[in-house]
């Protein structure tokens, strides 16, 4: 049975189960995969890093109010987060790591730093 490798285009027969012409084809094709998986992951931790970092670089004091805006313009991306958290009064935050934020009424988000909510 004539099967096309998926790594090199090449027909190849052998085992109903084999899937690539040799064993270089393979390893190539598991290599390839796992690096544009580790591309992936770390595209989003950029993304998760650089929101923290934004946080921090707004919030020095621990707490502060900003327009949504700012933070916008600084590239902070509001879809990834590490975690939320609901406060007891049932307040819901996000998470960079050690930097969190609320989304308040109308552009202000409140900022705030993990050590004064979450023990
Ligand atoms: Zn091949």
């Amino acid at each position: 049975m004539k099967r096309i490798c998926p790594e090199c285009g090449e027909e190849f027969t052998g085992r109903s189960d084999k899937k690539f012409c040799s064993a270089p084809c393979r390893a190539g094709h598991h290599n390839r995969a796992r690096a544009e998986e580790q591309a992936f992951q770390r595209s989003i931790n950029n993304i998760l890093r650089h929101n923290r970092n934004v946080l921090a670089e707004l919030n020095p004091d621990g707490k502060a109010n900003v327009r949504r805006d700012r933070m916008i313009d600084r590239g902070f991306k509001f879809r990834y987060f590490t975690n939320e958290y609901t406060s007891r009064s049932g307040i819901l935050y996000h998470f960079c790591y050690d930097y969190g934020y609320r989304v308040e009424e109308g552009e202000w988000v409140l900022l705030i730093k993990r050590k004064e909510y979450v023990e």
